[in-house]
């Protein structure tokens, strides 16, 4: 399949091109798109046949249920059991970086639910993201347009890499701001458990519910037979080509270990931006932003991840485990996974 490529990083003067991807959405193509948080390869939600085609071009696993993307909260009425407290969360968050589970209507097929009876609901602030799904006028339903087992993409460089040929249109909007998947929160009348901590903190959403629990695959490695309340936690996310491990200690401790570690042969740092001078040697360093700046490192994580799976000498990639407050949740949660939870102490 040849796949197109449009470059929109605005809505504005191009309503020709958005009517023509939200026609390939309508007939069940496949149109790669951009979003706050980081690409989505979009099918129609209620399409079997394009959410079967979302499971093959991703290589993903049918049982991992997609999340469907609305123009507005209200828009999810169709589709799923809607109550107070996703109004009161879609009033502070949405349109932004937040999924919400509901209770599933019948008109999403199973086959996008992973054959749960509960829908993942979003409403992408990405002004290219909105006007396409509210052209198509049906929900979209839009993983992360990457191949499974690679980072999420943050530039359709990204996306072009993993998935052209297997979509009919790719549309390169430029970097996305966050470059971390949504917040993923599951309701219980007021109360909620998060299930993936994203740009939408945990304090924000404490803030709505009466109680937040944080799901505890978020944190730690689950139990063989262990069943994840999202099945997506079971996977292993991103699988770098080195092994990653994370470092935990002082600045001192970790900054000493790190420089004596760059000096050895197939090595790779993901490091703070300030602490490039310290590596003087031929160790690979993917700078992520600076130590206090949280935001910019989950912004440049993923793009980071794959600079360095183009090494194909490094075999060990170190990275600092990042403290667990604000959006640091998300990097440590992106981070451990990606590291297969190993953490070493020094
Ligand atoms: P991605 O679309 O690649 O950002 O991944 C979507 C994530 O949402 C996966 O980890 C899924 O397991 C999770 N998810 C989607 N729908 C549901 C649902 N109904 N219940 C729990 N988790 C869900
Ligand atoms: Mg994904």
């Amino acid at each position: 399949m040849k796949t197109e490529i449009l470059t929109l990083s605005s809505p504005k003067g191009h309503e020709k091109e958005l009517e023509h991807a939200a026609s390939v959405l309508r007939s069940g193509g496949l149109v790669v798109f951009p979003t706050e948080t980081v690409y989505g390869i979009g099918g129609d939600a209620t399409n079997e046949h394009a959410a079967a085609r979302i499971y093959e071009a991703k290589g993903r696993p049918s049982d991992n249920p997609l999340i469907i993307h609305v123009a507005d909260p209200a828009d999810a009425e169709p589709y799923a059991v809607t109550n107070d407290t996703y109004y009161k969360l879609a009033a502070q968050f949405m349109p932004g970086p937040l999924t919400v589970i509901l209770p599933r209507r019948e008109r999403i097929p199973l086959s996008v639910t992973g054959g749960l009876q509960t829908v993942a609901v979003r409403c992408p602030s990405h002004p290219v993201a909105n006007a396409l799904i509210r052209a198509a006028g049906v929900p979209i339903a839009a993983p992360s347009a990457n191949l499974s087992g690679r980072p999420s993409p943050t530039l359709a460089s990204h996306v072009i890499e993993d998935l052209s040929g297997r979509v009919e249109v790719i549309i390169d909007g430029g970097e996305c701001e966050v470059g971390l998947e949504s917040t993923i929160i599951a309701l219980d009348g007021d109360r909620g458990t998060l299930l993936r901590p994203g740009a939408i903190t945990y304090d924000a959403l404490c803030c709505v519910c009466s109680e937040v629990t944080i799901a505890p695959a978020c944190l730690e490695q689950l139990s063989a037979d262990a069943r994840p309340l999202s099945p997506g936690m079971k996977y292993r996310h991103y699988a770098p080509r080195a092994s990653l491990v994370l470092l935990d200690g002082d600045v001192a401790s970790v900054t000493s270990f790190l420089v004596s570690a760059a000096s050895r042969q197939g090595v790779g740092i993901l490091c703070y931006d300030e602490e490039q001078a310290l590596f003087r040697s031929a160790a690979p360093l993917f700078p992520i932003g600076h130590r206090d700046d949280l935001g910019e490192q989950a912004h440049r994580l993923f793009a980071a991840l794959r600079a360095a799976d183009e090494h194909a000498d490094i075999h060990t990639l170190y990275a600092h485990l990042p403290p667990r407050e604000g959006i640091g949740l998300a990097l440590y949660n992106r981070l451990i996974r990606a590291a297969a939870h190993t953490v070493l102490k020094v």
